[in-house]
């Protein structure tokens, strides 16, 4: 049977609302890395660090304020006054190829699958609702996401993105390890040899940490 054409909120969303949560705006930033995702990034792909991470040093005022704001960076500034992030090129993250991500799921940064889940004090939240809610990030020039916005729950947006309590907790832990270790590498992902970038789609998952998915 022929596939059918994909409809879902992320393949939609750059048509949708002008950009995709991969294409950063003129003052925003792509997906916090910690040193464990440069690390599976690097062995994947044999890419040298300069490639495709940006520094970006904060001041004290600005690293209290960013891990205020991103419970889930809690600790990312203890060793280091820079903030990784992923480098854009013409207004794209340089991993961004024409059918979405070109790192395969499983080597991709852990910002980006957990993207637009994020982990809040207690359990998680919506990147959006940084900004108070989807509704109010769509009038106030924060970043977007379709699915947010599309959703008319919360549990119908994790069934949109394949993902399940579980596996979204499991994902806020691996995040929270990898930024506890920062800015040295998990020793589980530390860089193995280099082989070739696999091709994938935006946002497929692994499967639960083996599934083990801006930031
Ligand atoms: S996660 Fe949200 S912002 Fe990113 S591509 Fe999907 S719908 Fe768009
Ligand atoms: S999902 Fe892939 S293309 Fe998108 S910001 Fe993350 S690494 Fe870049």
């Amino acid at each position: 049977m022929a596939a059918g054409k994909d409809r879902s909120p992320c393949a939609r969303c750059a048509e949708a609302l002008g950009r995709s949560c991969c294409q950063p705006g003129p003052s925003e930033r792509l997906a916090t890395l910690t040193a464990s995702d440069v690390s599976r990034i690097q062995a994947a792909t044999g890419w040298r660090r300069e490639r495709f991470v940006e520094e970006e040093p904060y001041s004290p005022e600005d690293a209290l304020g960013y891990e205020t704001r991103r419970p889930g960076y809690r600790g990312y500034f203890r060793g280091t006054v820079v903030r990784w992030g992923l480098r854009s090129e013409a207004g794209a993250c340089v991993f961004l190829g024409p059918n979405g991500c070109t790192l395969d799921a499983s080597t991709r940064p852990t910002a980006c699958l957990l993207y637009p889940f994020e982990p809040a004090e207690h359990g998680w939240t919506l990147a959006v609702e940084r900004s108070g809610s989807a509704e109010l990030a769509a009038s106030s020039g924060e970043p977007r996401c379709l699915a947010a916005e599309e959703a008319r729950s919360r549990g119908g947006l994790l069934r949109s993105f394949a993902i399940n309590v579980e596996d979204l907790t499991a994902l806020i832990d691996r995040l929270r390890a990898e930024v506890t270790a920062h800015p040295e590498p998990l020793d589980s992902v530390k860089p193995r040899a280099p082989r070739t970038v696999a091709g994938g789609a935006n946002r497929d998952r692994p499967a639960r940490l083996r599934r083990s998915r801006l930031r």
